[in-house]
């Protein structure tokens, strides 16, 4: 599609550059065991016991749901990470099929870690390389440095360069994480993503595409990452919290110009443009929007405007605001059903 043919109520598709389609079941779980009062608690207490929790049915539906819901924001590519420690073996081929189902792009990893054993890492390396190697849009994933020996990073870079894709790693989120940029510095390259990068120092030395997810990290009271600090491009991920990338620009918008008055939203505005660096062919993509005109001053204020009309490799996969190759009120039905499932699982776990 040739850009200048865009109307003034159309935009190419939008790029959410971190995601977790296993989280989509998660709201309204059951509260954890006691209340989180850090973020390493966070950790421990809510993701750790939910993904520990995941089966393939569970992800299947989440990952459907959580498409479903992308498409309806106008959301044309997603770049997933994911993990659940007890079920990872097909698990990037149930959320690829996801999404092909739906008609989303999709680029999917496994987040490894050393967290449950030596065996754990392991198995999480064999699921990125035994999804890549089949030829489907991958990249490597690492939790996180502070959950990883270093020889399970060396091995997930080296990995990475060996399929000639970049490492999806979360780096710097909290406080925990401060070594991170000492550990990564020697292997990152200018394919990986560095997601959050909350606590880096200014002088990093790192190398790659900073995924900046305003809103998780005002959840999990990391502090501001201040993205522009950091030297790097930039784009914008939800960390979970759905994929409407209006919205998330908006909460990048009004973050950046609480920290400095003289910021404009096209900042914010080129922070979500920055996905096309990683999935160019979303530019290929059309979103047709209630109203017009998508321009950034108007968007950062209006909170209004919604997706009507979605075209993903020249096939309509959103018309008049309703998914087109799936009936969507059966994805949620059927995606409740099993977020009961996950619910009873947290419940009767220790
Ligand atoms: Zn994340």
């Amino acid at each position: 599609m040739d850009l200048t043919d865009l109307q003034s109520n159309e935009t190419t598709g939008l790029v959410c550059a971190h995601h977790h389609l296993y989280s989509s079941l998660a709201r309204g779980m059951p509260a954890p065991p006691r209340s989180p009062t850090s973020f390493f608690e966070i950790l421990e207490l809510v993701w750790w016991r939910l993904d520990r929790a995941l089966d393939l049915e569970m992800l299947k539906w989440s990952a459907k749901l959580g498409a479903l819901e992308a498409i309806e924001s106008g959301t044309t590519a997603i770049i997933d990470h994911h993990e659940s420690p007890n079920a990872i073996e097909g698990s990037l081929d149930v959320i690829a099929d996801a999404c092909a189902e739906i008609g989303i792009r999709v680029v999917c990893s496994y987040g490894v870690t050393d967290r449950h054993g030596p065996e754990g890492a392991a198995k999480g390396l064999e699921e990125n390389a035994r999804f890549l190697a089949s030829g489907r849009r991958g990249m490597v994933g690492i939790h996180a440095a502070f959950t990883c020996e270093n020889e399970t990073l060396v091995a997930a870079a080296e990995m990475a360069d060996h399929f000639g894709v970049g490492v999806h790693i979360h780096v710097a989120e909290g406080a925990d994480d401060r070594g991170a940029a000492q550990r990564l510095k020697d292997l990152s390259r200018d394919n990986w993503l560095l997601v959050h990068g909350v606590h880096l120092p200014d002088n990093h030395e790192l190398r790659g595409t900073v995924i900046h997810n305003p809103r998780s990290n005002m959840n999990n009271s990391v502090g501001y990452a201040a993205p522009q600090r950091l030297r790097l491009p930039v784009a914008l991920g939800t960390d979970g919290i759905g994929a409407a990338m209006l919205d998330e620009f908006r909460v990048a918008y009004a973050r950046v110009r609480e920290h400095d008055i003289t910021t404009t939203p096209e900042t914010a505005w080129n922070w979500l443009e920055g996905g096309y660096q990683l999935v160019p062919e979303a530019l290929q993509d059309r979103v047709a929007w209630s109203e017009g005109p998508v321009d950034p001053w108007r968007l950062a204020y209006h909170t209004n405007i919604r997706a009507e009309f979605v075209e993903i490799g020249g096939e309509v996969v959103l018309n008049n605001g309703v998914a087109t190759r799936i009936d969507p009120q059966e994805v949620r039905a059927k995606a409740a059903e099993q977020a009961k499932r996950l619910f009873t699982k947290l419940d009767d776990m220790p």
